[in-house]
C-alpha cells in the first residue's frame, strides 16, 4: 500500500466524516449521516490496518496480531454494550467512551515518547525526539489524561448508581477550589514546557499526574442541571487529546477527526452553555447547579397541598381544549412511552385539537434526547418546536401537558435568584391556561429541586408511570 494510495484514503474517510456531522445536524438526514460516519470510520480502520501491514513488513516491528485481537475485543465489547444501553443510559455510556479515547490517547503518548523509533517520530533508538513533536506529545497526553480522569466522575455522576462522595450529582466545592486548579494548570503547563525543551522524562510522568488530578477537580465542582454542558465539554476534549495524538503520529485521519470532534463538541458545548444561560468559563470554574435542596417524594418533607385529577379527568380537559402543548422530559424516555404519546396526539388532532410538542435544550439526559425520543415514535417535525420558537405560545395556550418533565419547566430559574437553576431559560409551561402534569410523586428532577409550577391553582398533577397515564388518557379520549 502506497503512502499516496494511504493518503488518498484517509482523505475519504475524513469526507464521510464531515458529511456523517451534516447528516447528524437533522432529524430527516441523521440516518444518513450514520451511515456515513460508519462507512468512514470503516475505512479507516481497514487503511490503518494496511499501513500497519506495510510497516510490519518494512520494519519487522509492528504487531498486527496485536492490532487484530484489539479491534475483535474493542469491538466485541462495543457492539454488545451498544446493543444493551438504554436510551436513559447513553449520556453515562458516552461518558465512559470519552474516558476510553483519552486514556488511549495517553498510552499512545506514553509508548511514543518511551520508544519513538517504533512509530516513526525518530529514525533509530537513542535519537532525541524533536521539540515540536515533544510539544504535540505533551499537549495530547495532558487533554487525554484531563479527559480520562474527568469523564471518569462524570460517568458517576450521570449514572447516580454510585455512594462515593465525588460519584454524588451534588457539586463537591471547597475553599481555595479555584486557586488550587490555577496552580495545578500552571505547574502542568511548566512541566509540559520543560519536557518540550528538555525531553526529561521525569517531568513528562510529573505533568501526567497533574493533568489526571486536574480532570477530577474540573469536574466534581460541577453539578445538578449543568451536566449536559461536562458531556459536551469532555466531547470536546476528548477530540483535541486524539488531534493532538496525530500530529505526533503524523496520522491526518486523526489531525482530522479529532479536530472535527473538538470543535462540533465546543460548538455543542457553547449552544449548551447558550441554552443554560451560564458563561463557558463560569460553569468550568463555578460548580453552578447541583441538589442543594432535594425534594423527596410527596410528604417526606413539608406536604404542601396540590391539586391532582384522574387520566379521565386530564382527557377531559384535553379534548375541550383548542390548543395543547405537549412538554416532554426524561420520566417520558424512562417510561418508554413516546409510541402511546404519538397515538394520542394523533387522536386529539383527529378531535381538531392543535397539538404541538415542545423541546427544552437539555431535557433528557442528552443533548437532542427528546427530539430523537419523538423521532422513533413518528411525530412529524412540523409539530415539534424548539424552546425559543414556543415559548411566545405557552401564554395564549388552553392546556399544557408536562410528561416527565421537572427542571425543564421549574419557575424558579426566572423567579428565585437563589435558585442553583436560576438564569437557566426554561419552558414557561406555567403561563398557560391549564397545565396537567404528569409524573409518579412530588420527587425532583435531576438538579434536585421543588417545583412550584406544581402547586399552582391552575395545575392539576396525574400521578403514575408515563406509559400507563398516557395509555389510560388515549381510551379516555376514545
Ligand atoms: P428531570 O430530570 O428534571 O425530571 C424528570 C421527572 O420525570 C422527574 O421529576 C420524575 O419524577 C419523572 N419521572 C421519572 N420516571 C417517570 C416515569 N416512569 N413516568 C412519569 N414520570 C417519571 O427531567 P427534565 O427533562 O425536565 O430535565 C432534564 C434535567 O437533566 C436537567 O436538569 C438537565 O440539565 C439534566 N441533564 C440533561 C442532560 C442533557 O444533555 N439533556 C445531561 C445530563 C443532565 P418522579 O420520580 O416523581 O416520577
Amino acid at each position: 500500500m502506497s503512502m499516496n494510495l494511504v493518503t488518498t484514503l484517509y482523505l475519504i474517510a475524513s469526507i464521510c466524516f464531515i458529511q456523517a456531522l451534516k447528516g447528524l445536524s437533522h432529524p430527516t438526514t441523521s440516518r444518513r449521516g450514520n451511515l456515513f460516519g460508519m462507512l468512514g470510520m470503516a475505512l479507516a480502520i481497514l487503511t490503518t490496518v494496511g499501513l500497519i501491514y506495510k510497516l510490519g513488513a518494512e520494519l519487522a516491528t509492528a504487531g498486527i496480531g496485536y492490532v487484530i485481537v484489539g479491534l475483535l475485543v474493542g469491538g466485541t465489547a462495543g457492539s454488545i454494550m451498544a446493543k444493551r444501553v438504554e436510551m436513559t443510559k447513553m449520556p453515562e455510556l458516552v461518558a465512559f467512551m470519552h474516558s476510553m479515547i483519552g486514556l488511549a490517547a495517553v498510552f499512545i503518548a506514553i509508548a511514543a515518547v518511551v520508544e519513538p523509533q517504533s512509530l516513526g517520530i525518530v529514525k533509530q533508538l537513542g535519537d532525541s525526539i524533536p521539540a515540536g513533536n515533544r510539544m504535540e506529545l505533551f499537549l495530547g497526553a495532558a487533554i487525554g489524561a484531563i479527559t480520562f480522569s474527568g469523564s471518569v466522575i462524570a460517568f458517576g455522576k450521570l449514572s447516580g448508581k454510585y455512594k462515593f462522595r465525588l460519584f454524588q450529582g451534588a457539586p463537591v466545592q471547597f475553599s481555595g477550589q479555584h486557586k488550587l486548579n490555577l496552580v495545578l494548570g500552571l505547574a502542568t503547563l511548566g512541566l509540559g514546557i520543560t519536557f518540550m525543551l528538555t525531553g526529561n522524562l521525569g517531568a513528562f510522568a510529573l505533568m501526567l499526574a497533574l493533568a489526571f488530578v486536574m480532570g477530577v477537580l474540573i469536574i466534581i465542582p460541577i453539578g445538578g442541571a449543568d451536566m449536559p454542558v461536562v458531556v459536551s465539554m469532555l466531547n470536546s476534549y476528548s477530540g483535541w487529546a486524539a488531534a493532538g495524538i496525530g500530529f505526533s503520529l503524523n496520522n491526518s485521519m486523526l489531525i482530522i477527526a479529532g479536530s472535527l470532534v473538538g470543535s462540533s463538541g465546543a460548538i455543542l458545548s457553547y449552544i449548551m452553555c447558550k441554552a443554560m444561560n451560564r458563561s463557558f468559563f463560569n460553569v468550568l470554574l463555578g460548580g453552578f447547579g447541583g441538589a442543594t435542596e432535594t425534594a423527596g417524594p410527596a410528604g417526606a418533607k413539608e406536604a404542601r397541598p396540590v391539586k391532582s385529577g384522574s387520566s379521565d379527568d386530564a382527557a377531559f380537559l384535553l379534548t375541550n381544549a383548542d390548543t395543547v402543548i405537549i412538554v416532554p422530559g426524561y420520566g417520558l424516555a424512562v417510561a418508554r412511552a413516546q409510541h402511546s404519546l404519538m397515538e394520542l396526539a394523533e387522536k386529539l388532532t383527529h378531535r381538531g385539537v392543535t397539538v404541538k410538542f415542545a423541546i427544552h435544550p437539555v431535557a433528557g439526559r442528552m443533548p437532542g434526547h427528546m427530539n430523537v425520543l419523538l423521532a422513533e415514535a413518528e411525530v412529524p417535525y412540523e409539530q415539534v418546536f424548539e424552546m425559543e420558537d414556543i415559548n411566545s405560545e405557552f401564554g395564549q395556550t388552553d392546556v399544557v401537558l408536562v410528561l416527565g418533565a421537572n427542571d425543564v419547566v421549574n419557575p424558579a430559574a426566572k423567579n428565585d435568584p437563589k435558585s442553583p437553576i436560576a438564569g437557566m431559560p426554561i419552558l414557561e409551561a406555567y403561563k398557560a391556561k391549564t397545565v396537567i402534569v404528569n409524573k409518579r410523586s412530588m420527587a425532583s428532577g435531576y438538579a434536585g429541586l421543588d417545583n412550584e409550577l406544581f402547586y399552582l391553582d391552575k395545575t392539576m398533577m396525574v400521578f403514575g408511570d408515563a406509559k400507563k397515564v398516557i395509555e389510560d388518557m388515549v381510551k379516555a379520549v376514545e
